[in-house]
């Protein structure tokens, strides 16, 4: 296993878990079970640390990291031209109304 990247919080670990997923990769989370709790957490290696459980999938992985990463992080919005509520620029649909975006 390669560790591939660290998590803020849980939820992005799973997101990230799925969308490797999604590309047939196979990762495990670890630290999974560090957040939650109340009192007794480490101040460090508490964050939720995503492994890759093929070392070929490596390179392929951290490529969609990045790309995962520029999209969460993007602060690019668009307003949609039917509710005027903002989007971030890599969403195909508004997420108030659903209009499809350009
Ligand atoms: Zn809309």
């Amino acid at each position: 296993m390669k560790r591939l990247y660290t998590a803020a919080d849980l939820t992005e670990a799973y997101l990230m878990r799925d969308m490797l997923a999604d590309a047939g990769i196979r990762s495990r989370i670890l630290n999974e079970h560090a957040q939650g709790g109340t009192g007794e957490i480490p101040f460090t290696q508490a964050y939720p640390e995503l492994w890759i459980e093929r070392e070929q999938d490596l390179e392929r992985a951290r490529k969609l990291v990045t790309e995962f990463e520029a999209r969460t992080n993007s602060d690019v919005y668009v307003d949609c031209p039917r509710c005027g509520e903002e989007n971030p620029d890599n969403f195909e649909t508004c997420w108030h109304c659903g209009l499809p975006l350009d």
